[in-house]
């Protein structure tokens, strides 16, 4: 079954629970699988050594990516890119884009790695990260060898001083890869944020489970459909074409001076409803603060920069009682 104008969006959107499973060949020799909604493996004739994915709409408002994917799979399916390596295209919240919401009702970014199953409950969200995972498994499994590459695009609710970022997942001493680095400066991702914890995110299952080099990729600020401004995500459009187009990639070799590192200092949960930040809703992520600043109280407890300077991100007081409120990030080299 061909999708109608090559847009494998519209379908997902038009099928945004389930979808059959069906394939064709494209007139280039692409086969194109649909396993389920929003759920795409297309294969080349002659595929080469790497095994890439690209996730996308895990939340839902977050558009731009979802339009950058979309409009790749039509240039792919239309034969104006060819295709050199295996491709696995996740629409990850359908519902959710449908709503123009985040999530219906819980974070889906958090539910990975087996926490779809964790503590009461079962909605749209959990059920779909099930979906996601059994679907990065099966993608990987068919071949063992591959270099795996998956990169999960978001953009982030408020302005950051790094307009676009990447969180790395937690390594477990292993060390960061440099030429990855390398990809994602000329994707325009030019800051790097290493988390230092195991998460549910869906980034951290790829690289924990299948030793793929996983991120998180945040682009840029969330618009509504029709509403981005393409050109700021031009740069990473035209790299992840190549990414997928060409069978090796050329990188220019490792320069941390292109780079800015940053390590996870603390984590800031909040304990009680009365959780409140110092500052304003346009404080951007990255924001930096000197030590002994008060950043946040809560009922009794006062959170100061502890550092000489700690920056902050994702900052959100309207998270539930318990959840992370912030992260609070230092400079870090390799
Ligand atoms: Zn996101």
């Amino acid at each position: 079954m061909m999708f109608k104008d090559n847009d494998i969006l519209a379908f997902t959107l038009a099928n945004p629970v389930e979808a059959l499973p069906a394939q064709f060949i494209t007139s280039e020799g692409v086969r194109v699988q649909t396993w389920d909604t929003g759920i795409f493996c297309l294969t080349p004739e002659q595929p080469g050594h790497k095994d890439i994915i690209l996730s996308c709409g895990v939340h839902g408002n977050e558009t731009a990516p979802i339009e950058i994917v979309r409009d790749l799979v039509k240039n792919i399916l239309s034969g104006e890119v060819a295709l050199a390596h295996r491709l696995l295209v996740l629409i990850g919240n359908p519902p959710a884009i449908n709503a123009g919401k985040r999530e219906l009702e819980e974070n889906l970014n958090r539910l990975f790695s087996g926490a779809h199953s964790k503590g009461e409950g079962n909605n749209a969200e959990r059920r779909r990260a099930k979906q996601l995972e059994a679907a990065v498994a099966r993608f990987y499994g068919e071949r063992p060898t591959a270099e795996r590459l998956h990169y999960d695009l978001h953009t982030a609710i408020r302005g950051s001083r790094h307009e676009k970022f990447v969180v790395y997942p937690f390594l477990h001493g292993q060390p960061p890869s440099r030429e990855q680095m390398m990809f994602l400066a000329e994707c325009g991702v030019d800051t790097v944020l290493f988390s230092e914890s195991p998460t549910t995110t869906f980034s951290y299952f790829s690289t924990n489970e299948f030793a793929a080099h996983g991120f998180t990729v945040e682009l840029g600020k969330v618009r509504p459909f029709g509403e981005n401004d393409m050109r700021r995500f031009q740069a990473a459009s035209d790299t992840l074409t190549k990414l997928v187009s060409e069978f090796s990639l050329p990188l220019p070799i490792y320069d941390e001076s292109r780079l800015n590192l940053y390590r996870i200092s603390r984590v800031i949960n909040k304990k009680t409803a009365a959780f409140a930040f110092t500052f304003g809703d346009d404080v951007e992520n990255f924001t930096p603060f000197k030590k002994g600043h008060l950043l946040a109280t809560d009922a009794d407890t006062e959170h100061r920069v502890e550092l000489e300077e700690e920056a902050v991100i994702f900052p959100n007081a309207k998270v539930a009682v318990g959840q992370r409120a912030c992260l609070l990030v230092t400079r870090t080299s390799l």
